[in-house]
């Protein structure tokens, strides 16, 4: 069956866009209600190391959903195809969260909506 993840990423956390939200609120809510079987916060996926992060993640794991809240999610998936591929993760199981210029609430519900509307 799979576990379904959350990762926030957050333009290294210093993007303005990023500045109304309170990151650890928004993965414990999700924790909390239990949305998700596990969270993860990285400051920048479409940075090298970002590329390496979701391919050793990902690479043989038992990950059934990945939910990525952040940028755009049409720029996600340019950006992590390469990775997705070298994991051997299906990319059409990525599901892109648009979270910039929101505040805790409204990140929140925009995560809960995604992750609840595709099951
Ligand atoms: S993947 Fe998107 S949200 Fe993450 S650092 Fe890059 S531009 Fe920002």
């Amino acid at each position: 069956m799979g576990t379904k993840g959350l990762i926030l990423c957050v333009c290294q956390g210093t993007c303005p866009s990023f500045d109304k939200m309170n990151f650890f609120e928004i993965l414990n809510r999700a924790r909390r209600e239990k949305l998700i079987d596990w969270v993860a916060l990285h400051p920048q996926l479409c940075a090298d190391d970002g590329d390496i992060y979701l391919k050793e993640s990902l690479k043989g794991s038992e990950v059934s959903k990945l939910y990525v809240a952040g940028c755009d999610p049409t720029m996600q998936r340019k950006m992590f195809r390469d990775a997705f591929k070298q994991a051997g993760f299906d990319g059409a199981q990525h599901i892109g969260i648009e979270i910039r210029n929101m505040d805790t609430d409204a990140a929140y519900d925009a995560i809960k909506k995604a992750i609840t509307s595709v099951e």
